[in-house]
């Protein structure tokens, strides 16, 4: 086959993917940036991570302050935590989060929105249309 006519027979079933199938583009969470204050410390990059993350504030925080076992508070968009903990701890917590309540299960992409039926809590995914049930 000419190069020519492959690239065009390439491109033809190219189109024919859906476009959420062709981005391959991985999922990346921005790594936490902190600044100490005092005996505390501040994420400065909080309201970048939650846009990523796409999910409520208010759901994720009590979450994460209780896995990191901290107190700590929303300050317009950065997050103010008591006490020390350690970059790769706040990391951790996050991917911890993203895998539980923002990945799908299913195809691994994060498109989904959580559900509340009957008091349990579901992961709704807008890529493959799965519903699996999130494990607290
Ligand atoms: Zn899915």
């Amino acid at each position: 086959m000419e190069f020519e006519q492959y690239k065009k027979y390439l491109k033809q079933a190219m189109d024919q993917i859906p476009e959420g199938a062709k981005q391959k583009e991985r999922f990346i969470i921005p790594d936490v940036e902190i600044r100490p204050e005092g005996k505390n410390i501040i994420i400065l990059n909080f309201s970048k991570i939650i846009q990523k993350i796409n999910r409520d504030v208010k759901h994720f925080l009590p979450i994460f302050l209780k896995n990191i076992g901290t107190m700590g508070e929303d300050r317009g968009g950065q997050l103010f935590l008591k006490g020390r903990p350690k970059k790769d701890v706040l990391n951790r917590h996050i991917n911890e989060y993203v895998n539980k309540y923002v990945l799908c299960k299913i195809c691994n992409k994060p498109d989904t929105s959580i559900s509340k039926e009957d008091k349990k809590l579901y992961l709704i995914c807008q890529a493959c249309g799965a519903r699996t049930p999130i494990i607290e």
